[in-house]
């Protein structure tokens, strides 16, 4: 297998830590970004420590000055990446009529223009190889879900730039996959859980009794997803959004 580069946003905790450890053990050296550099650094030491390349990068997704410099530090320290993960992601729930316009600018600022200025500057990097691999977070609320019109209307975007990255980049040899999760344990869904006031073990019983393979989803079922998409293997896959939820959606 070849080693190649790999970035993963939002990769301090959750699914983008467990991506990021993932694909550090099919054995791309891994630049894990998050917001703060410091909140970085014990992913990528975790995967230094277990043997393989990584370099904790700060940048917040949505500035572009910083996406462009994060990109040209991986590019110099690591290699030019030719894997890309867009993961960083935020909430801020509330039903429509009280959702405020800052909240509806920070969601789409995170999930859209951050997976938008992080592809454009890795793609310049993937062309030049005639191999890329990126990899889109969207969700099972891209279906509609209740107090989250700005996530919805963020993850259904997800999967319309991810089929649009596939046609256009397709004849560099890239390809562009969305992973949906349903509901993963993760700080994001702890979050969730306090902000309606449940208990987090009772929020995780509710959501559970809802998922066909009957229990919770965990960070490393997504991480193995990400895996494959980013593969040699899935080179005739592309365009396509996997629900990886415990059961189907559609
Ligand atoms: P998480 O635990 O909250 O982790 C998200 C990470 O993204 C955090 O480390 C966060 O940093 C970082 N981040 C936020 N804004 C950023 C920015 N502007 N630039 C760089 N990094 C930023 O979330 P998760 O549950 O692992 O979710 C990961 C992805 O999966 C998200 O896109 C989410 O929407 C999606 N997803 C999650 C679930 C689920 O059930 N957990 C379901 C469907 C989809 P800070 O901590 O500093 O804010």
């Amino acid at each position: 297998m070849t080693s190649r580069t790999a970035i993963v946003t939002g990769a301090a905790r959750g699914i983008g830590a467990a991506t990021a450890a993932r694909l550090a053990r099919e054995g791309h050296a891994v630049a894990v970004l998050d917001l703060l550099e410091d909140q970085a650094t014990a992913t990528a030491e975790r995967i230094v420590a277990g043997g393989g390349r990584a370099i904790a990068v700060g940048v917040d997704v949505s500035d572009e000055a910083a996406v462009t410099a994060a990109v040209e530090r991986v590019a110099a320290e690591l290699g030019a990446p030719t894997i890309l993960v867009n993961n960083a992601g935020i909430l801020r729930d509330n039903l429509l009529f009280k959702m405020s316009l800052e909240d509806w600018d920070a969601v789409l600022g995170v999930h859209l223009r951050g997976a938008f200025l992080m592809t454009r500057a890795v793609q310049a990097h993937m062309v030049e190889a005639r191999f890329g691999r990126i990899v889109n977070l969207s969700s099972t609320s891209a279906l509609g879900n209740r107090g989250q019109a700005n996530y919805a209307a963020a993850k259904a975007g997800m999967q319309g730039f991810t089929k649009t990255l596939a046609i256009e980049l397709g004849k560099f040899g890239i390809t562009a996959n969305a992973i949906a999760p349903g509901f993963i344990q993760t700080d994001m869904t702890r979050a969730t859980a306090e902000r309606v006031g449940v208990p987090f073990d009772e929020y995780v019983t509710a959501a559970t009794a809802q998922i066909p393979v009957a229990r919770p989803g965990v960070p490393e079922d997504i991480a193995a997803a990400a895996a494959y998409f980013a593969s040699e293997d899935a080179g005739f896959v592309s365009g396509q959004v996997l629900y990886v939820a415990g059961g189907p959606r559609d």
